[in-house]
């Protein structure tokens, strides 16, 4: 909630050489150069064995996904420390301080939105763009107050501050076990100094296009009272579209649409992982399932799909825009559906992706003024397992789905095993970042941080000019 101190940078934990200033040579570049646009897409715990499993099952292992033909690629180190001094380096990250350092450049602690282990503000790519003339968007699959998101509209001290109804003291419920001790939210109220929780910072900011779930939080009362988050946000200035018709009735000007109470409908459904148990001797008590096969989610249709919102946005931050935008879109439930051990959640979420940036790609086009980058936050439990060998090492641990794959005909062994809980857990491995467009040739380094994706993303659009 603090105003951030250049005296907490260092190279590594913030990137505080971020300029917002007119450049000092006379002409005003936005009125005499191209738009330049940064369009950065999320997927929320997408690893390679996410990709890999939704490339053998949507189109078969010699098949293409349309992120398989992204002409740069590179592989981006994920940075988390812990909350309590000394802020001893953490190796696995949550979507929280993995968002954050993507939009921020801030390393921090797992559950932080938009702020620093001590608490400071941090200004994120989106502010910045806006304060040098861009519009700005953000498109999620997610409740648009949910942890990924947040980290580009807000700057609270932990992610469940998402309502002005959950601004609890300590570590909010809900929050997951073994979670840092934490400031909680009431520092972030209005009435301790703070901005509000991340739906009233949502509807008193400065974002032009902001679609995906989260009725539930824009229905709570403000903290002043007397009105709702989301008669606040229209009062400032969002039209607000609930429909696939009405978003669609929106032509021009700020929306703020929101499709579902929290996390949207997923594309497809499928069979339940079955947990593998064994007796004291390490038999097998439990048969592997037998091979199902994905189905699409009938319901799925009453909600905007993300590449419905994605081309939605890019026209509404395009139209008569010389200057340029920067949009941010999330598919939420690549990680979610892998929490709940959903195969075929996950593979549908990512096909969702594939179709934004088959969509992104053919907007972009050969103009280098649009810079597009896929990546994620964190890893995830997905594991694509042998289903060649049987017996002994062949019998997996943990919980076990099987697929029949429409392209190969073959059978895909999904595994999910960090942990015994209700759900998985993320995985601290790198991740994937896939580049289109911009100057990829001077930004793309061979070994990334991810605070590095941030200053990408600055460069091209021109936010740092130090
Ligand atoms: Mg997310
Ligand atoms: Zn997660």
């Amino acid at each position: 909630m603090k105003t951030l101190s250049t005296s907490l940078c260092t190279a590594v934990a913030c990137a505080c050489s971020i300029a917002v200033s007119t450049p000092a040579h006379g002409k005003d570049p936005r009125f005499t150069l191209p738009p330049r646009n940064v369009i950065l897409i999320i997927g929320d715990g997408m690893d390679y064995q996410q990709i890999t499993a939704a490339r053998n099952y949507l189109v078969g292992a010699f098949g293409q996904l349309n992120i398989d033909s992204l002409p740069k690629r590179s592989a981006v180190q994920v940075l988390t420390i812990d909350e309590a001094p000394p802020h001893n380096v953490a190796y696995v990250a949550d979507s929280a301080n993995g968002g954050t350092t993507l939009a921020t450049g801030t390393v921090t602690s797992a559950g932080r939105i938009g702020t620093t282990v001590e608490d400071a503000d941090t200004p994120n790519i989106l502010e910045l763009a806006k304060a040098r003339g861009y519009r700005v968007g953000v498109v999620t699959s997610a409740s648009v107050t949910d942890a990924t998101p947040a980290a580009f509209l807000a700057h609270v001290s932990f992610r469940s501050c998402e309502g002005p109804a959950d601004m609890y003291p300590g570590v909010p419920p809900g929050a997951p076990p073994g979670t840092p001790s934490l400031p909680g939210c009431l520092p972030d109220q209005k009435a301790a100094g703070g901005k509000g929780s991340i739906a009233e910072q949502i509807a008193t900011g400065k974002a032009d296009v902001v679609l995906g779930g989260g009725t539930g939080k824009f229905g709570q009362t403000v903290e002043e009272g007397g009105k709702t988050v989301l008669q606040l946000a229209m009062e400032k200035g969002f039209q607000y579209a609930n429909s696939p018709a009405t978003l669609n009735a929106i032509q021009s000007g700020r929306v703020l649409g929101l499709f579902a109470g929290s996390t949207l409908l997923v594309k497809f459904t499928g069979p339940t992982a079955t947990k593998m148990t064994f007796d004291s001797a390490g038999n097998a008590l439990t048969p592997l399932p037998e091979p199902g096969n994905c189905s699409s989610n009938p319901t799925f249709a009453t909600v905007p799909s993300l590449a419905v919102m994605t081309d939605k946005a890019i026209k509404l931050l395009s139209r008569n825009n010389q200057r340029g935008f920067f949009l941010m879109v999330e598919s939420a439930s690549v990680d979610k559906q892998a929490h709940a051990r959903n195969a075929c959640g996950h593979i549908g979420e990512m096909q969702q992706l594939d179709e934004v940036v088959e969509m992104v790609r053919a907007y972009a086009g050969d103009d280098p003024g649009t810079l597009v980058i896929v990546t994620a936050d964190h890893g995830q439990a997905v594991q694509v397992l042998n289903e060649a060998r049987a017996g002994g090492s062949g019998t997996p641990m943990g919980y076990v789905t099987r697929l029949n794959t429409p392209s190969d005909g073959s059978v895909l062994r999904i595994g999910y095993a960090t942990s015994h809980g209700p759900q998985e857990d993320h995985t601290g491995t790198e991740v994937p970042i896939l580049i289109h467009g911009g100057s990829p040739a001077a930004f793309v380094k061979p070994f990334m941080w991810q605070s590095d994706v941030f200053l990408m993303m600055a460069k091209h659009l021109n936010v740092n000019l130090d």
